[in-house]
């Protein structure tokens, strides 16, 4: 009995020391956290969203929450994966113990399903951009529908698991019909109020240039940037190290609940994912084949 409290009294102590450290020093306790760098951007702040009735974010078009504080930035990715500069960009945000947001195009994704998954299993939140990146604001209201469902169902059966009811349009471009039908499937629209312009201006330090002068300007913002765009892989490490020399502080966004699916678009998906096993379901390659005795 005895022994049992003071095991109960060791937990105690060790919760009261770790809340008392993230409260007095988040950053101390980020960079303890984040190995072999100790300047480590970290995750200042999660946030849960209830995406209910398909509220809008992002003040170049949705203003209606503004939740960031002074400080604050949101990362997030479009239009991958890409083997070679998604894994570029997941190994920087790594590197500063970080998290973002991607927002995957749903062809890609059951194209590169591998690269998805490691996404969703470092930790970052994925939503999605349409099946095959159409302007929305052209399409036909069935048309945007299938773009739309077909894209979550992709993301979500390439990455196994996971996947958020949040939504960004291509070329952020929207369209009264797909808003409302965004709002009936209770998603959440993200637009941005740092765009980055990385896929024109091609150099690495200009686009540090562009998102730190446009930051400076707004105080806070969520960022848009695309992980498949080469110089943005580049200019990652980059722009990190300065978010945190200048004080700059992420947040880390989740869904509150994850995406339902339509059976529908499920089935469309089934014939172009040729045979993924569902996540966590994988055999490992060394349990599938075998080197054996030669005869
Ligand atoms: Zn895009």
């Amino acid at each position: 009995m005895r022994r049992s409290f003071a095991s109960f009294m060791a937990v105690i102590t060790c919760i009261a020391a770790t809340s008392a450290v993230i409260e007095s020093s988040p950053a101390a306790a980020d960079s303890t956290k984040c190995a072999g760098n100790a300047d480590a951007l970290g995750v200042a702040r999660t946030v849960e969203i209830d995406t209910s009735g398909g509220p809008g974010f992002g003040f170049e078009h949705y203003k209606a929450h503004d939740f960031l504080g002074q400080k604050e930035v949101i990362l997030t990715f479009d239009d991958g994966p890409l083997p070679g500069h998604t894994r570029t960009v997941l190994a920087a945000l790594a590197q500063h113990c970080t998290r973002a947001t991607f927002f995957p195009v749903g062809k890609l994704a059951v194209g590169y399903p591998e690269v998805l998954r490691e996404v969703i299993k470092a930790g970052h939140t994925v939503g999605a951009h349409t099946f095959s990146h159409i302007d929305l604001g052209k399409a036909a209201p069935d048309k945007a529908k299938d773009e739309i469902e077909r894209g979550f169902s992709a993301v979500k059966r390439a990455s196994g698991a996971g996947t958020a009811p949040f939504f960004r349009y291509p070329y952020l471009r929207d369209s009264a019909d797909s808003l409302k039908h965004l709002g009936g499937r209770n998603i959440a629209i993200f637009s941005t109020d740092v765009d980055s312009f990385d896929f024109k201006v091609q150099a690495p330090e200009n686009i540090v240039k562009t998102v730190l002068s446009k930051l400076e300007k707004r105080g806070k913002g969520i960022v848009l940037m695309h992980d498949i765009q080469p110089s943005t892989a580049k200019a990652l490490p980059m722009l990190l190290k300065e978010l945190k020399a200048k004080g700059y502080k992420i947040v880390h966004m989740k869904a509150k609940d994850e995406i339902k699916t339509l059976a529908e678009f499920d089935a469309l998906i089934e014939k172009d994912i040729k045979g993924l096993p569902a996540a966590g379901s994988e055999k490992t390659t060394s349990s599938v084949v075998k080197t054996v005795p030669n005869n």
